[in-house]
């Protein structure tokens, strides 16, 4: 029967001649494929000594961002986890109390904020779907571990810190173009 693309072969079951058997010739010739590649450009590097230069949009681990004040820009509205195809963020919404506003910059927040990285595929759809321009993935990667509860961030590892100098660049998130797109995306998908 013919495949879609055509690259299907006939298996042959013919006789394998005397230098087939012995098998040395096919040895020889995977030794040689192996030597020449001794004297080619690695493509391997010494990490993390050595770090391969990321592209600009690559999506690392996320942040909760603060605004201008300091406050937390999260409205726990949870469309980000709607949004999740991996189902990796979970969060709990409280409401703000008196004396919070330099705190929280809306009236609900989220008290517990976590996502498990080893859900998380980077696809930044949370990003996108985010009305408060709160959560933003990073060019950080993601540590390694040794035990799967590390991989579950809450909001001590997500929220930016206070200090305005330690604050994380997300502006090459936040050119012109992307967020033309997010806004169209966001309309297309509450039609
Ligand atoms: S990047 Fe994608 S998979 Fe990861 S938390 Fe956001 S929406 Fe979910
Ligand atoms: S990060 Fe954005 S989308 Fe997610 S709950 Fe907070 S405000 Fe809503």
């Amino acid at each position: 029967m013919n495949t879609l693309t055509n690259r299907s072969k006939v298996v042959s079951n013919k006789k394998m001649n005397f230098w087939e058997r012995i098998y040395l010739p096919a040895i020889f010739g995977g030794m040689g494929i192996t030597f020449k590649h001794l004297f080619r450009k690695k493509t391997t590097v010494q990490y993390p000594e050595v770090k391969r230069p990321f592209s600009d949009i690559y999506r690392g681990r996320h942040v909760l961002k603060r605004d201008d004040e300091g406050r937390e820009r999260c409205t726990a509205c949870g469309l980000c986890a709607v949004a999740c195809p991996a189902e990796a963020i979970t969060m709990v919404a409280a409401e703000r109390k008196p004396g919070e506003e330099r705190l929280y910059r809306e009236e609900k927040y989220a008290s517990v904020y976590e996502i498990n990285m080893l859900r998380c595929i980077f696809c930044g759809d949370c990003e996108e779907a985010c009305p408060k321009e709160a959560i933003f993935l990073t060019p950080e990667i993601v540590r390694s571990e040794y035990e799967r509860s590390k991989f579950f961030y809450g909001k001590d590892e997500l929220v930016e810190p206070l200090d305005p100098k330690k604050r994380i660049d997300v502006s090459r998130r936040q050119t012109p173009e992307v967020i033309e797109f997010k806004k169209d995306k966001r309309y297309k998908h509450n039609k």
